[in-house]
């Protein structure tokens, strides 16, 4: 047989396929669905959109979304669903100077390619120009017709992936793919703050945000004001760029960083650059496995932004990248060493009826300040345990000058306690008519957790006991201990095998003190070997966790006045006063001002 003749293997596709293929990265899930709709009307200008999801018992089965945008032409509501078809550029040099969020043209084609697409539209200001109504089915125009309708556009979209089961395998339950939606659209509203949006879930008002200039109501809509009263506005200006939003007090944090919401240019991103300076501007402020929660958006010269490297334009490429995370490091830093960092107390519920004026008029009393010492809540008289927490107490006081005649920088103002409460919490307040709340537990936490920390890692110094104490453990808990046992020497603690499962521990970190408390000692080892090792923390961290955690005054411990002025001059001295090692508040405090709301005194 002739070579030539012979069928050749390769083959251009047709466009369908083309299309599906395209699909598979542009439409990834539901969520990209809603993206491209949404990001599609805000190019066309809309000031209010809407969108609403049905489902069934287990799946999304529609996605509408509604704008009052430009809409478009019978003739652009055709071109709007064939591939690489676009109103927004005409060259690849127009991508330099480029201000709407779609440019690809693609969506569009590439959604009606797996799924049934109903799109009805009128141009704004069109006068005799019909409304338009298209169907498209997998790719195929079943349906072009005029219609009457209102200015804007209307898309629905139905049975996504009835032609690529393979991709409708991979969906996730129905709940998950409802909480990315949500979070699309919060990264979405708060880089829109102009625009209204709505969410509705089988009918159900799901998500609401009112067209504003103030981003701060925006985030208050979807985060809720409690979140907004542990916020402080950031701003910082460069030739080539401005940044402005909030970044949370540091005891406002979480574990992941998924409140750490960027926008470029209006456009809400994914960038680890960015989020790590956002987080490295807390630099000790923050444990290294927590997060802040931020709401940044930075206006860049549109020629320093590459937005055409991902097909759903998550993710950005920026030139001066290192200028660009340094000055956003910078500028968190400047904010959080600007600010008073003591979290605020929670507001009264809700909105209070004025009082009625005159019988409440509040007259400001000025608090007298360290004038004549005011009565302890609780007696001062020495009880059993007050002996042994001034030891643990004193321990702590190693490094530090116990009675400090004045402190260089302190991240908090002067304080003096009042008394305590539950053997919980101390009460203070601050030379600024502010009542304080400081968890004795964890603020005492945190003065063993930085001590630990500022030892050298090569010297951290270790106590002989004058009897060993014997461990007996599980052989699963053994296994991991016998791991440990390297760690535990660095820090300290010195084990040994003692046949079998049972363990000798010889000596344990001075900042323990001087205990012979067994228990203590039990618990501290538990605690590591049943604790679940994570990735982001080393061992080192872990230990020192522990150690601070089991050596600190026990809640419930009650301590004199004296105890707890000493805890909060220790506390003063730290680096970060503001947290507990795990990222728990230390300290609340009511201004004069919450407390008269809430007595009504306005
Ligand atoms: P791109 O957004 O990248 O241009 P799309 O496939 O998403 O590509 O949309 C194609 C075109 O359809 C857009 O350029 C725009 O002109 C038009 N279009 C899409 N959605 C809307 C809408 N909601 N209102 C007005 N025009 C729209
Ligand atoms: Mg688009």
């Amino acid at each position: 047989m002739n070579r030539l003749e012979e069928k050749p293997r390769i083959r251009v596709l047709d466009p369908a396929t083309i299309n599906q293929i395209a699909a598979g990265e542009v439409v990834e899930r539901p969520a990209s669905v809603v993206k491209e709709l949404v990001e599609n009307a805000i190019d066309a200008g809309a000031d209010s959109i809407t969108i609403e999801l049905a489902s069934s018992k287990d799946t999304i089965t529609s996605i509408r979304v509604v704008d009052n945008g430009c809409g478009m032409s019978p003739a652009d509501a055709e071109l709007a669903f064939v591939p690489h078809a676009t109103s927004k550029i005409t060259t690849i040099e127009d991508l330099h100077s480029i201000h709407t969020l779609g440019f690809r043209g693609e969506a569009l084609a590439t959604v009606a390619a797996v799924a049934r697409v109903t799109l009805i539209t009128k141009p704004t200001m069109s006068g005799a120009v019909p409304g338009t109504r298209m169907m498209v089915d997998g790719g195929t125009v079943r349906e072009k017709s005029g219609i009457g309708a209102p200015d804007g556009t209307n898309i629905l979209v139905e049975d996504l992936f009835f032609n690529t089961p393979a991709r409708k395998k991979f969906q996730k339950s129905k709940n998950t793919e409802l909480a990315h939606i949500h979070d699309i659209l919060e990264g979405i509203c708060l880089s829109h703050p102009e625009i209204a949006f709505h969410l509705y879930h089988n009918g159900m008002e799901q998500l609401v945000t009112d067209q504003t200039e103030r981003s701060l109501d925006t985030i208050a809509r979807l985060f809720g004001s409690d979140v907004i009263r542990d916020l402080i506005p950031v701003e910082q200006s460069l030739p080539f760029m401005k940044l402005r939003g909030f970044v949370s007090r540091p005891a406002l944090c979480r574990k992941d960083r998924a409140r750490m919401l960027i926008s470029v240019n209006q456009r809400y991103i994914t960038s680890s650059g960015i989020s790590d300076a956002i987080k490295a501007g807390y630099g000790t402020l923050l444990p290294k496995d927590r997060f802040p929660i931020a709401f940044l958006s930075l206006a860049i010269d549109t020629d320093l932004v590459d937005v055409n490297v991902h097909p759903t334009k998550k993710h950005i490429r920026l030139s001066r990248e290192k200028e660009i995370t340094e000055a956003v490091r910078r500028a968190v830093n400047d904010t959080l060493l600007a600010n008073d960092l003591i979290p605020a107390a929670e507001a009264p519920a809700a909105a209070w009826e004025p009082a009625p004026p005159g019988i409440l008029a509040s007259r400001p009393v000025p608090y007298g300040f360290s004038e004549g010492s005011p009565a302890p809540v609780v007696a001062e008289t020495t009880h059993a345990g007050t002996v042994s927490t001034d030891q643990r107490l004193r321990q702590t006081e190693l490094a530090i000058d116990p009675e400090p005649t004045y402190i260089v920088s302190s991240l908090l103002p002067e304080i003096e306690v009042i008394g305590e409460f539950g053997g919980i919490y101390i009460l203070a307040r601050t030379k600024t008519e502010e009542l304080l709340i400081i968890d004795q537990h964890a603020a005492h936490e945190r003065i063993l957790y930085e001590q630990v920390s500022d030892q050298p890692t090569d010297s951290r110094p270790s106590q002989e006991l004058i009897s060993p104490v014997v461990l007996h453990r599980t052989p699963k808990e053994a296994a991991i201990l016998r791991d440990l046992i390297p760690a535990l020497a660095d820090e300290g603690f010195v084990l040994e095998g003692f046949g079998g499962d049972s363990f000798l521990v010889r000596a344990v970190p001075v900042v323990l003190g001087r205990i012979e408390d067994t228990v203590l000692i039990d618990e501290i080892i538990s605690d590591l070997t049943n604790e679940q090792a994570s990735e982001s923390v080393t061992n080192r961290e872990r230990i020192t966790r522990v150690v601070a955690c089991r050596g600190a005054v026990k809640a419930g411990t009650v301590c004199t006045r004296e105890q707890c002025q000493r805890i909060v001059n220790q506390l003063r001295h730290t680096k970060n006063p503001f947290t507990c090692p795990h990222g728990r508040p230390t300290i609340i405090r009511f201004t004069r001002k919450d407390l008269d709301g809430m007595f009504r005194r306005i």
